[in-house]
């Protein structure tokens, strides 16, 4: 029952992006995937000094969606941050249910350099496999090319894999079995 995600838009997002992450994630994770509702950004969280929105308003968001059988992942399209850092990619309640991924810093256009689509949704497959891994409690790993690096900058999330790495994999609990078919269990 915990295998299912739930991808929920907070305020607008591209559908082609959400459906084409909800095949990916199926496929990465063996798990079923759907899309919900929009729910509405937080405005409580944003913070006009630093135009930015806080993170810990869009889990809260997340948190009060019904969701029995399993994760919600957020994809919002505003910047965010936490305290103590000046961004994120996304934040995730550590071995909770709700996480999201901060969509304007995994575009090549925030950093004046042209868009490219097929990168940008690679990019949003890695952070989110990120994000949900903390909700099956992973912390951050050493290893570069797995997931669950933390990325610093956009090069880092470009330069891990979308997947586990076999010490990750054997961390994430018996429940979330992501080489299974289906994880209805
Ligand atoms: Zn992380
Ligand atoms: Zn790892």
């Amino acid at each position: 029952m915990f295998g299912e995600v739930l991808i929920v838009p907070i305020g607008e997002v591209e559908p082609d992006l959400m459906v084409g992450l909800a095949g990916e994630l199926r496929a990465a994770l063996g798990c079923l995937v759907t899309v919900g509702e929009m729910v509405a950004i937080p405005k409580g969280g944003y913070d006009p000094h630093r135009r930015q929105y806080r993170g810990e308003f869009m889990l809260a968001v997340l948190r009060a969606i019904s969701a029995p059988a399993g994760r919600v992942l957020g994809l919002v399209d505003v910047d965010c941050y936490a305290p103590g850092l000046n961004f994120i990619f996304g934040q995730a309640t550590l071995e909770g249910r709700e996480a999201f991924v901060a969509l304007p810093r995994l575009r090549s256009s925030f950093y004046g350099l042209p868009d490219d689509p097929s990168l940008f949704r690679q990019r949003v497959l890695k952070e989110a496999v990120h994000e949900l891994g903390h909700t099956w409690g992973l912390g951050h790993c050493s290893d570069p090319r797995c997931v669950m690096y933390f990325s610093n900058t956009l090069h880092d999330t470009d330069i891990k894999g979308a997947t586990f790495c076999h010490r990750c994999q054997q961390a994430i609990p018996s429940w979330m079995s992501i080489s299974a078919p289906n994880c209805s269990v």
